[in-house]
């Protein structure tokens, strides 16, 4: 059973949802399925109270960084990005994070967890177009092909994954060719396509105080 105590597993409670982070034992083994949550801490129950509109925006910011596992000031740079193009600032903030390689992986079912994805592409697992990406946050664009290396195809962490593909949806805005390990980047996600659990809205008005 997963560790509720775990730092990763920490996380959730602080956010009070899933955020998946464990992999396969986020779907068949976490504690928090069973258990109310209640944020981490010896005071976390005392910890509920009323919440300002602040505590509000910041716990949907933290739970958006802490999905996709961006750092503060990264975070801060995809929300400036998002702002200065020309389309809805939220929508196109949570686009730019799905859009990055190593949520694309996971997205795939090449890795079991984002963290799990984001070390396979630092590991040098995966190409794009051809060429080797060791960057998890690259930006993959429409027409992009993001492949598992040749050299990586029997690699046991690739092996594990093969085995999660199977039964694991793909989302609309990518297609898989499981037997040649590699998807294409259909189009942009739309905003039906990326988690329900983050609200943009509150992240925009926390950046907007
Ligand atoms: Fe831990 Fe995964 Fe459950 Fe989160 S979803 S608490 S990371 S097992």
């Amino acid at each position: 059973m997963a560790n509720p105590h775990h730092p990763v597993c920490r996380l959730c409670r602080r956010e009070g949802v899933k955020l998946f982070l464990k992999g396969e034992k986020c779907v068949t083994k976490c504690t928090l399925d069973r258990r109310n949550m209640t944020p981490p801490g010896q005071h976390g129950m005392a910890r509920r109270r009323k919440v300002s509109d602040y505590g509000i925006q910041l716990r949907a910011k933290q739970r958006a960084r802490r999905l996709y596992g961006v750092l503060e000031t990264q975070f801060r740079h995809y929300f400036e990005k998002a702002e200065r193009s020309q389309g809805v600032t939220g929508t196109v903030l949570l686009q730019n994070l799905e859009r990055r390689l190593d949520n694309v992986v996971y997205r795939l079912g090449f890795a079991a967890s984002r963290p799990e994805a984001r070390q396979l592409v630092s590991h040098r697992h995966f190409s794009v177009n051809g060429r080797t990406v060791n960057i998890p946050s690259y930006q993959v664009r429409p027409g992009d092909v993001v492949a598992v290396r040749e050299k990586s195809r029997k690699a046991q962490p690739i092996d594990n994954a093969q085995a999660l593909i199977q039964g694991r949806p793909v989302p609309d805005w990518l297609i898989l060719d499981a037997d040649a390990l590699k998807g294409t980047v259909q189009r942009l996600p739309e905003r039906t396509e990326m988690d329900a659990i983050i609200d943009e809205q509150l992240i925009v008005e926390f950046y907007s105080r």
